[in-house]
């Protein structure tokens, strides 16, 4: 059974304890690879290493960074099909999603911060004719980044790109529950040339592994990505040490159809927004709202359509619909539709029950076929949580000013989707919601320069474009007297 490896000061080696633990093929149930269950030692080994590389690797010219991480780039590119299958295998996502979205979407991120750092300037300002001040911006250090398993390779090279681009060295944690295309990252960025202990991949549990990255000393700056709960966690350890911290964290997203809107764009892209990855999309629009003229015909299509998703093996090309990504995940979204059923919601479609559609390979896999619920309040358990799942509820709506409040009613304020014809209504209501990005008749259109992440407890900070380059670089005011006057 393949062993996958931490990746520390270049090398590719075993956790100290010789400890592991099971990697699971989520569409089989199959335990398929081991992964090392690492804890404070070996990311003591980690950090060292990258306080090691941190002095030759933060001097290194900006050009030549650029250079190995476009190669890290090309590689990614190189590997497609392996990666998206790797990748496919390790969460349960389709095959073709991973293809379409994931991997390309990682030698993107790569790219375009190997790129940006070469034209990345700072700030002059002049204090009237007395001083002129610029902004001298220097790498920060050891960067800790904790990322999640929903998009594995996408979120981790996300913030591993812009940290390493700036100058930085990292110690980063994947998840433990999609560790695969990680390591195989590692491995990639041996082929490309980047320099040992410049980047250190450590994998385990969050409690143990997660938790000794983010309380060492040495790592004063953090980048995660994850669930809300763990946030806060992070945040008790790391603010008393003053670190600076960046976390993208949950959502709950409302999904607003106007009768105005084009309707069948509309049903298209909520499906897209509903029941993409199985719904593990920290932007999923699980709540969507519809205004009453067109609800009923609006919700009969759409459950139409979601019943015609075909939920399948992930391998297969056909297949819209894969496993959820873990037995605890699909434990957790059935409780969801559970209570559901006891706070007076209507199962419009889905529900439990194993898809017919699924082979026999797939028979002890995590699946869930996309459920939409119908007459739940805007205030029950099933509204404003995190369900993370194909799980969506729909909610007619009167007015306006009745679904802005819909909108935000929920301590979530991650992202939200508007649809709609009315170009003053629009701005109207990209104004109101109270979330980190709103799409007007679209949804996941994302440009990686504009600022993305959370408000309420959706996250602290932004990532993308600048926003990323500056937080991982540590300004500093440097002022020059201007002397007036005569010669
Ligand atoms: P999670 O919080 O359970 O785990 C995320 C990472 O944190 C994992 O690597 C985990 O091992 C680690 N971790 C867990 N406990 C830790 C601790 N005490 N200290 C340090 N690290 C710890 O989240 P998940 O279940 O992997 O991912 C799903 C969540 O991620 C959802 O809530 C989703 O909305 C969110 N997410 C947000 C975004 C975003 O950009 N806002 C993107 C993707 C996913």
């Amino acid at each position: 059974m393949l062993k996958i490896k931490n990746y520390i000061g270049g090398e590719l080696v075993d956790p100290v304890s010789g400890a592991y633990l099971d990697d699971v093929n989520p569409a089989t149930g199959d335990v398929y690879a081991q992964v090392p269950d690492s804890d404070e030692r070996d990311v003591e080994q980690a950090v060292q290493a990258a306080e090691a590389a941190f002095g030759e690797w933060s001097h290194t010219p900006v050009a030549q960074r650029s250079k190995v991480l476009v190669k890290v780039a090309d590689l990614i590119e190189a590997n497609l099909d392996k990666l998206a299958r790797a990748e496919c295998i390790d969460n349960g996502k389709p095959l073709s999603l991973a293809k379409a979205l994931d991997i390309p979407r990682a030698a993107a991120n790569f790219r375009f911060f190997a790129t940006a750092i070469i034209h990345f300037r700072s700030e002059l300002h002049t204090t009237d004719d007395v001083a002129i001040n610029y902004t001298l911006r220097k790498p920060r250090g050891v960067v800790g980044i904790i990322s999640p398993w929903n998009l594995p390779l996408y979120v981790i090279s996300w913030k591993v790109a812009p940290a390493l681009a700036c100058g930085n060295t990292v110690v980063a944690k994947p998840s433990e529950v999609t560790p695969m295309t990680a390591y195989m990252l590692s491995e990639l960025c041996r082929e490309a040339g980047l320099p040992p202990g410049v980047l250190n991949i450590v994998h385990g549990e969050g409690a143990k592994a997660g938790d000794a990255i983010v309380r060492h000393p040495t790592v004063r700056t953090i980048s995660f990505t994850g669930g809300t709960v763990t946030g806060r966690e992070i945040t008790k350890i790391a603010s008393p040490m003053f670190k600076r911290v960046a976390l993208e964290l949950g959502g709950k997203n409302p999904n607003v159809i106007f009768a105005d809107a084009d309707q069948d764009k509309a049903l298209r892209e909520s499906l897209r927004s509903s029941f993409a990855n199985q719904g593990q999309v920290c932007l999923s629009g699980s709540r969507i709202f519809v205004e009453q003229p067109v609800y009923k015909t609006f919700v009969e299509r759409f459950v139409e359509s979601a019943k015609n998703l075909r939920v399948g093996d992930p391998l297969e090309e056909s297949t819209d619909q894969g496993a959820l990504v873990s037995k605890a995940q699909f434990d957790k979204v059935r409780s969801y539709i559970d209570l559901a059923r006891k706070e007076g919601g209507t199962i419009l479609c889905g529900g439990d029950g194993v898809p017919d559609s699924l082979p026999d390979r797939c028979r002890e896999g995590f699946f869930v076929a996309p459920t939409v619920i119908a007459n739940l309040s805007v205030d029950c358990r099933v509204n404003q949580e995190e369900i993370f799942g194909p799980v969506v509820t729909v909610t007619p709506f009167e007015t306006e000013s009745q679904v802005v409040e819909y909108a935000n009613a929920t301590d979530y304020g991650l992202s939200a989707s508007v649809w709609t014809n009315d170009l003053s209504r629009a701005h109207r209501m990209a104004e109101a919601i109270t979330a980190g990005t709103v799409w007007i008749n679209c949804w996941m259109i994302r440009d990686l320069s504009v600022p993305f992440g959370g408000m309420k407890n959706s996250g602290v900070g932004r990532e993308g474009g600048e926003e990323s380059l500056r937080f991982f670089t540590e300004p500093k005011n440097v002022c020059i007297r201007v002397p007036r006057g005569t010669s």
